[in-house]
């Protein structure tokens, strides 16, 4: 049996919105109201879920809070978040993603889109073990800590590499700041964005057209896209 998509959401009309579009799409779901219920639902070795849509305001136990030990049960540890949010709450995404969660969707936010956030989430979560990141124009090998772009060998410092691989181990997803300063350069880095920018920037530059591969995520981070086999 598929395992489900397990929603936390204390608003019914939204989850179940929710709930009609993914068994549509022939994803079975369970709802839960609250996060205590959330968490049961989620340690339900009888029915684990596959992926957790997560509401971050819930009466109760907070969405931050069930996103922490989600993160720190062995047993749903690996299991993909996304975090639904109010929009303007920047501070809250960053939380979420920090935490653990693989991506957001801000409130209100179209059923369709969020759809394909859930499916694309579903394919990356099979893919995030592989030693190289490859797509039309990009192949980032992780282990011989080598990229080519276009066929082309790009030369890039450990550093630099090191943010590359970074970012590409999460293709779509964001990856906050303080993410990739904390995993390129160490916790004590934590704030320091000019150091991350500069990077950045040298990183996008050195791989010539294939630097459109990073996108920013203004307040956020940032995200790598890659190229899908239509962009060239
Ligand atoms: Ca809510």
């Amino acid at each position: 049996m598929n395992r489900p998509v397990l929603i936390v959401e204390d608003e019914a009309d939204i989850a179940e919105g929710l709930r009609y579009n993914l068994e549509r799409e022939g994803l079975p779901v369970v709802v839960a109201e609250t996060g205590e219920k959330g968490l049961a639902a989620a340690l339900d070795r009888a029915n684990p879920p596959c992926l957790v849509l997560l509401d971050l305001m819930l009466p109760g136990m907070s969405g931050t809070e069930l996103c922490r030990r989600l993160r720190r049960e062995p047993q749903t540890r690996r299991t993909p978040i996304i975090i639904l949010t109010a929009r303007g709450s920047e501070s809250e995404r960053v939380e979420g993603l920090e935490l653990g969660a693989d991506d957001y969707v801000t409130k209100p936010f179209s059923v369709r889109e969020l759809v394909a956030r859930v499916r694309a989430v579903l394919r990356r979560a099979d893919e995030s073990s592989s030693p190289v990141y490859e797509d039309a124009r990009l192949r980032v090998d992780f282990e011989n800590m080598a990229a080519v772009c276009e066929g082309v060998e790009v030369k890039l410092t450990r550093k630099e590499f090191a943010l590359l691989a970074a970012l590409a181990r999460r293709p779509g997803r964001v990856a906050t700041r303080n993410q990739l300063l904390d995993e390129v350069w160490g916790q004590q880095y934590y704030g320091d964005t000019r150091t991350l920018d500069v990077h950045i920037r040298r990183l996008r530059q050195k791989l010539g057209p294939c630097g459109e591969a990073i996108e920013t995520v203004v307040g956020v981070g940032y995200r790598f896209t890659g190229f899908s086999s239509s962009d060239g």
